[in-house]
């Protein structure tokens, strides 16, 4: 066998032999040297490599092994017959060890030994069954599986090595800050050798791999020593032992330098062709490990994130992994509601037992129809249970995250706390609804008297269209309200803040209805205003009109006398002060008839009561119309006596007046007669005078006057009835104390 690596070197002279076993370890052709068996002596480890044997193995082995099975026979013959130079075999298919199949082209020399010398060159064109990729193949399915970066990439570098032991390999890698490359892999090398590189700067001149890593390019230095990149390097190369150092930069798919994959050897070695596929293959495989790792830590980082922005959140956040139906809620949520933190238990349904239980089947039904659906997006409000036992109004927003199929994936839910606010849109809503529904009139007035608001109802009652009304002004719709009063009633309204008064609103078609005002001042989002509830009083008015008219009839009705039609009673005491007070502020003389029906009794006997009321109407009527002045008044006293005022008449002349009544009575009511008394007010000096008069003494005085009647009209009776008495006052001398001749006597 032909060994490099058993130099038995003889100092001093040339060493043919080793000089020769060196070259033919390093050509970069495949050699085998065969017995005439065929029976492998020595291959060089381009000739390892080609045919797949693992490295120092190949002696001892027949190269027949290698022929396709039809091509066996033939071309053992070849090579058997072989003699003086050499032969070609071009296109020949071999069987690699691994039973791959390898198209070569053979050139054969049979030397002087008799052993044959062949070279192996593998054809461009000719399919190698069993790429380089092909035997890195460990390293990618370590990806796939899991593993760490560091193990992929010493995996990677073992792989390399021990498929050819004159190869050892390191992988560095860029820092993040581009400027340096650090220790990725590099299981073989010395650890002063490890440290000593770890950290080179990038740049020209940095050794092979600083170099490659700053042009970007694959750095070849076949001798380490005579090489101007490793100038600073080369004792430290030395010591570890390495002579030449092939880079290659590790690029990403983006085009990124993530660092370099080298390969070096322990003496100073050009790179085969298979070598830079080599190097190419792993530098590729190494930049996928190195971009899964920094996908896998930024996704690392962003769940980070995530986790932290998660917990960071004011609003309560529930995400819902769809596939693993696991649920987490961030701890504003449970701060939101007052639960400790896994009081949920993260099952997926869990938080329903805490949502109002009439809306759990319809939220539950809108969530799954929104997650079955294809909806991306998901909200509802819902009531959700306080740890302390209300109710809070819970507005959820939630993103459904679907797959390509669309799968939902993830639900991710924002829950706000709107309790606040729905209350208040409720009471809002409430107030607009009042407003609108009102019967009253709404008005926002501006200080300059502009309309700002109407309510519907307002609209409804001036009959202007809305937005006509509001570029309108308050006197335009109330006409009363000149802008002087408007003025003055502004500052009263700002002074006492809020007002009341009525008026009336003018309609669009000119009609107008009255009107009652409270206006409030308000100020609201710094601007005043004045508002107004204005309600029609149309029908008050109406109403107010009608009882003032039965309230009238009524007080008239209570001063008549319900048989007669006359004044009663009560009407004549309040005429008859009246009258009295009148005749002494005038000095005129007042004068009072009391008249009653003689013998009326004996007239109901014989006619009935029917006939006797009969009897009063028609005395009243002729008592009436027997009067001639306007001022002249008729009662009916009580029963069946009647009293007649006569205002500025003397006693003469009243007795006058009585003697007519009586003989008209007589006249027109026969068989009826009456008597009558006749008093009269005193006048001039003797009169008392009218700041004197208290109540009291009026009252007294009216009585005074209707008893001086009575007691005339008693002694008319005891006259003989039929006749007229002037009655006679205690305090003085009555004027006319005779009286008058009895027209008939009682009988
Ligand atoms: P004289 O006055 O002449 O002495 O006799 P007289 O019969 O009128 O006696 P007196 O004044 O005592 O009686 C009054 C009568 O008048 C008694 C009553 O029957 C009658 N009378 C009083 N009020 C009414 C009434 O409203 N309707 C009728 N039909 N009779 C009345
Ligand atoms: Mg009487
Ligand atoms: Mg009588």
């Amino acid at each position: 066998m032909i060994d490099k690596r058993d130099p038995g070197s003889t100092q001093g002279r040339w060493d043919q032999a080793k000089d020769l076993i060196d070259f033919f370890y390093h050509h970069p052709k495949a050699w085998l040297i065969l017995d005439q068996s065929l029976k492998v002596l020595g291959a060089n480890p381009a000739a390892e490599r080609l045919l797949g044997v693992k490295a120092g193995t190949f002696a001892g082995r027949s190269f027949k092994e290698f022929f396709e099975g039809p091509q066996r026979a033939a071309f053992s013959q070849d090579l058997l017959e072989l003699h003086g130079d050499s032969t070609d075999r071009n296109a020949l298919t071999l069987m690699m060890a691994d039973r791959g199949s390898l198209q070569v082209d053979i050139k054969g020399y049979r030397l002087t030994s008799g052993h044959l010398a062949l070279s192996l060159l593998e054809r461009e064109d000719g399919s190698k069954s069993r790429d380089f990729l092909h035997d890195r193949f460990d390293a990618l399915q370590r990806l796939v599986k899991g593993s760490s970066l560091q193990e992929v990439l010493n995996g990677l570098v073992l792989d390399v090595e021990s498929s050819n032991p004159a190869m050892i390999c390191s992988i560095l890698l860029m820092d993040p800050e581009g400027e340096h490359l650090l220790m990725g892999a590099a299981p073989s090398l010395p650890d002063f050798y490890n440290q000593a590189v770890h950290g080179i700067a990038i740049g020209e001149g940095q050794g092979s791999c600083g170099t490659a890593a700053a042009r970007g390019e694959r750095v070849i230095v076949e001798n380490i020593q005579e090489h101007p990149y490793w100038r600073s390097y080369r004792d430290l190369a030395a010591k570890a032992g390495l002579a030449a150092c092939w880079s290659e930069p590790i690029v990403s798919s983006k085009g990124a330098i993530l660092g370099t994959f080298a390969i070096y050897h322990r003496t100073p070695t050009p790179p085969f062709r298979e070598d830079l596929k080599a190097i190419k293959a792993c530098a590729g495989i190494a930049a996928i490990a190195i971009e899964k790792n920094q996908a896998l830590e930024s996704l690392e980082r962003s769940e980070e994130r995530y986790a932290l922005a998660m917990e960071a959140l004011s609003c309560g956040i529930r995400d819902w992994d769809l596939i693993t139906q696991r649920v987490q809620w961030n701890a504003a949520f449970y701060a939101l509601f007052g639960y400790a933190k896994g009081d949920f238990k993260e099952a997926a349904w869990s938080f329903t037992r805490a949502v109002h239980p009439e809306e759990v089947e319809a939220l539950e039904g809108s969530l799954k129809a929104a997650i079955e659906g294809q909806d991306l997006e998901w909200q509802y409000t819902y009531r959700f249970l306080r740890q302390s036992g209300d109710w809070a109004v819970v507005h959820e927003k939630a993103l459904i995250r679907r797959d390509d199929k669309g799968r939902a994936l993830r639900l991710i839910g924002v829950l706000e706390d709107v309790t606040e606010e729905h209350q208040l849109k409720k009471t809002l809503q409430l107030s607009q609804f009042a407003m609108k529904t009102v019967r009253d009139a709404i008005y926002w007035v501006r200080k300059d008297g502009r309309f700002v608001y109407v309510n519907d109802a307002a609209v409804r009652a001036v009959g202007y269209p809305r937005d006509e009304l509001l570029t309108m002004s308050l006197s335009m719709i109330d006409p009363s309200i000149t802008p002087e009063i408007w003025e003055n009633l502004w500052v009263t309204l700002k002074k006492r803040g809020s007002i009341a008064l009525e008026s009336y609103t003018q309609m669009k078609d000119g009609g107008c209805f009255p009107v009652e005002v409270v206006a409030n001042f308000m100020i609201f989002e710094d601007e005043e205003f004045a508002v107004g509830v204005v309600r029609d009083i149309s029908d008050r008015r109406k109403i107010e009109t009608e009882m003032k008219g039965y309230r009238q009839k009524l007080e008239k009705m209570i001063r008549l006398d319900p048989l007669t039609g006359i004044a009663n009673r009560r009407a004549l005491e309040e005429r008859l002060e009246d009258e009295w007070r009148r005749a002494l502020r005038e000095d005129n003389s007042l004068s009072l008839l009391m008249i009653d029906i003689d013998r009326f009794k004996d007239f109901n006997d014989q006619f009935g009561h029917l006939e006797g009321d009969t009897m009063l109407l028609k005395l009243g009527q002729a008592l009436k119309a027997g009067l001639g002045r306007a001022g002249d008044f008729v009662a009916r006293y009580g029963g069946e006596e009647f009293v007649v005022l006569l205002p500025k008449t003397q006693g003469d002349q009243a007795m006058l007046v009585a003697e007519s009544l009586r003989s008209k009575v007589e006249a027109l009511l026969e068989p009826m007669t009456v008597s009558i008394g006749v008093s009269s007010t005193l006048t001039g000096s003797e009169a008392l005078q009218p700041e004197g008069f208290t109540m009291a003494r009026v009252k007294s005085e009216v009585r005074e006057l209707i008893a001086c009647a009575d007691d005339a009209l008693y002694k008319a009776k005891a006259n003989g009835r039929n006749c007229i008495m002037m009655g006679e006052r205690v305090d003085h001398s009555c004027a006319h104390q005779d009286p008058s001749p009895p027209k008939a006597s009682a009988g």
